[in-house]
């Protein structure tokens, strides 16, 4: 069996799509988008995803502002930029992103942040409401991988999932939403016994390890969907997944590709949490937009 390719890519374009019909609606009453990118430090691979999502935003008609800040500020400075950023009127989601120098708490920062404005799903007010089966913005990397199953046709119900990894950023909100779905979950990490005795049961298969190639072909149920979040680079440059990619091809139903599968999946999700924000600060100030 050579599995089917879930191309984030594409059903990524597809919802930028949709959610510039969104933002042109709200631009159109008068609501400007706007989301606000905090970066701390210049660590590289965060500039580039910085970078990723500003120009993803200008592409849906989204405002976005950049605020950078030193590698040594305290969290004094850093959280009374979130203060401002809270009470801006035009700022309808704030990013903060990851990772932050070490004099920084994550969790304190996050906290911070308007639960309304917090787009990249992580406040516990997010989390918790996750929890209870009524979400309001999802985490973007565990939306998009439901988004993705979503693509393929899948019935969840009764369908045996298994996470590999246990981030409060992908591996537990993917779990809830897959619970939410009707699979059956369960949730690996760097204690479970015999990984493979798991894995192999999966009709479907979250790896969010950190690991390339963590994932053989033999640890994958023949026909599953595999969704590989890990984005490893290897000595020569290249970038690939958790899973072996070539060998679990030939077993699984499904595969999503690194790059190329989450990561543009995350990033729209991160758009469509920004413009769900602005039509909700809309609806507050009582103003209809045209369908
Ligand atoms: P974390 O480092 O926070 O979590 C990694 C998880 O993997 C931990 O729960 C850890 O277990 C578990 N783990 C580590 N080694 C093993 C092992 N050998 N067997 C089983 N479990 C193991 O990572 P993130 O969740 O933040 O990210 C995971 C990967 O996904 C990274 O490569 C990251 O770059 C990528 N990523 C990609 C995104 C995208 O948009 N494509 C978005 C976010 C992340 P334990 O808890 O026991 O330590």
């Amino acid at each position: 069996m050579t599995a089917l390719i879930i191309d984030g890519k594409q059903i990524a374009q597809k919802l930028r799509a949709e959610w510039k019909l969104r933002a042109d609606r709200l631009n159109a009453a008068g609501i400007a988008p706007g989301l606000a990118v905090v970066m701390v430090g210049d660590n590289a691979a965060s500039k580039i995803y910085v970078r990723n999502k500003i120009r993803a935003c200008r592409e849906v008609g989204i405002r976005s502002e950049e605020h950078l800040l030193g590698g040594d500020s305290s969290q004094e400075t850093v959280l009374g930029l979130i203060d401002r950023l809270n009470a801006d009127a035009g700022i309808h989601g704030i990013l903060v992103q990851l990772p932050l120098p070490a004099q920084l708490a994550p969790p304190i920062v996050i906290e911070r942040i308007s639960p309304d404005k917090d787009v990249d799903g992580l406040h516990s007010r997010n989390l918790g409401s996750l929890v209870s089966g009524h979400p309001r913005l999802l985490p973007c990397t565990p939306a998009g991988i439901m988004k993705m199953l979503k693509s393929t046709g899948l019935d969840l119900h009764g369908k045996e999932a298994v996470v590999v990894g246990r981030s409060n950023i992908v591996g537990k909100p993917v779990a809830l939403l897959l619970l939410q779905a009707g699979a059956t979950v369960t949730m690996c990490h760097s204690h479970t016994r015999d990984l493979a005795h798991h894995t192999r049961r999966a009709d479907v298969l979250v790896c969010a390890i950190g690991k390339p190639h963590a994932i053989g072909g033999e640890m994958i149920k023949p026909g599953a969907a595999v969704i590989d979040v890990g984005i490893n680079r290897l000595s020569d440059g290249k970038l690939v997944g958790d899973v072996d990619f070539g060998a679990a091809r030939e077993r699984a139903g499904w595969i999503t590709p690194v790059p190329g599968g989450v990561g543009p999946m995350t990033i729209a999700m991160l758009l469509g949490n920004a413009i769900l924000s602005a039509e909700r600060y809309a609806a507050e100030l009582g103003i209809k937009l045209d369908a």
